[in-house]
């Protein structure tokens, strides 16, 4: 964001979101230094911080080092004043946490959840969570707004899930039914979309302008973060990664196509592979544990392949490669400075890691797979309901009007 001149609420607004997001970065920053590294004149940073500081958005913090000049108050995020939800709604679980305006975590509450259940039972089960992490009437009056990750097509600006075949909702006016029950602001996004601002913001993205992060768990999808701001395409549908066909006569995938990476890479497909060797008569220490009847997860594959398993060795690297074909796909077309590998197959970076790394390399452009710093997400579960709550942070950052406020 580049500072602007003049005197227009817009200008103003502008002003005022780069000073704040300037503050929270720095933690505590003087007003001098908040005008050289935003380029605004000191009048208008005297100005700005003024406002914020009656408003209680921002405390004065102490004062510099007095050695080498006159000490200068410093400034800083008053996280005591706000407070934000950020909640994140999976096939199998809902993470609500409430966050102060710095993103620190006050309260997470993890709630199971049946994506079987009818729709009225899954939205009392989603509001319940949601009402768990507001202790009492003191906290709920700081709440300024919930952000929700939800996964699916949305249109995020009338607040409706218009498809997600992971909960079953059709054309649900999730923001209303929730902006009612709870009478706070509601907004929502795409939860893979949302953990990759939460990367941005607080995991391995540190602020950098264009993250991507590729999610692989039960499905696969990629959140694109362009120039510091998510990328939504015309239908809010980028960044499907997932269904991009990476092996022909490959596996049937939800979709309907054959070989796409969720139908090759994805939580599920992981115990498919696994299930088609043993059935093939590999020898394999998984054969066990089926025969006593447990359930196959790609976890437990995983780990068979930490062991050495051959078979889950061989599903393992299977799955590596193809994480690593569509993240050269990924790098091609977006050249970004990091890409994060976040979802529960992430969590198998040990094992697929390295044969992501090479496939990579010996895929994407040269100087753009070196360019790429891959990583696996820091964050884990947290980063989808922290970029929910970032979701409204940034809102009260740049346009607080649209929270009420
Ligand atoms: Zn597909």
């Amino acid at each position: 964001m580049e500072p602007v001149t003049g005197s227009s609420q817009l200008s103003k607004l502008i002003n005022r979101s780069l000073i704040l997001h300037q503050i929270k970065q720095h933690k505590a920053i003087s007003r001098t230094e908040l005008a050289r590294v935003t380029g605004l004149t000191s009048g208008t940073v005297s100005n700005i911080t003024g406002e914020l500081l009656q408003e209680g958005v921002i405390v004065t913090q102490g004062t510099t080092d007095s050695t080498g000049g006159r000490p200068q108050v410093l400034l800083a995020i008053n996280t005591k004043s706000h407070h934000v939800m950020g909640v994140n709604i999976g096939g199998t679980k809902i993470i609500t946490v409430r966050t102060n305006l710095n993103g620190d975590i006050l309260q997470r509450v993890d709630e199971r959840f049946d994506a079987r259940l009818p729709v009225d039972q899954q939205l009392q089960l989603i509001i319940d969570t949601i009402e768990a992490a507001i202790p009492d009437d003191k906290v709920r009056k700081k709440i300024i707004g919930v952000g929700v990750g939800i996964p699916g097509l949305l249109d995020s600006a009338s607040g409706i899930s218009k498809f997600s075949p992971n909960l079953g909702w059709l054309e649900l006016p999730i923001k209303k039914i929730l902006q009612d029950k709870l009478g706070l602001p509601v907004f929502i996004d795409n939860s893979v979309r949302l953990g990759a601002l939460g990367e941005k913001w607080y995991g391995a993205g540190n602020l950098k302008k264009d993250v991507i992060a590729l999610y692989v768990g039960t499905g696969v999808g990629a959140g694109i973060i362009i120039n510091g701001d998510i990328f939504y395409g015309s239908q809010e549908a980028a960044g499907e990664i997932g269904h991009i066909v990476v092996a022909d006569d490959g596996d049937l995938c939800g979709c309907g196509k054959r070989g796409c990476l969720e139908a090759m890479a994805s939580g599920p497909a992981i115990v498919r592979h696994a299930r088609r060797l043993i059935n093939s008569g590999r020898e394999s220490s998984l054969r066990e544990l089926i025969d006593r009847g447990e359930e196959l997860t790609g976890e437990l594959v995983h780990q068979a392949a930490q062991a050495g398993d051959p078979v889950g060795v061989e599903v393992m690297e299977k799955v590596g490669y193809y994480i690593g074909v569509g993240m050269s796909i990924l790098i091609n077309l977006f050249n970004p400075e990091l890409l994060v590998f976040n979802g529960g197959v992430s969590n198998s970076w040990d094992v697929t890691g390295p044969v992501i790394l090479k496939t990579v390399e010996s895929r994407a452009m040269p100087g753009q797979a070196q360019a790429a710093r891959i990583v696996q997400s820091r964050l884990g579960d947290a980063a989808g309901p922290l970029g929910a709550s970032s979701l409204i942070i940034e809102k009260f950052f740049s346009n607080p009007s649209v929270l009420g406020i």
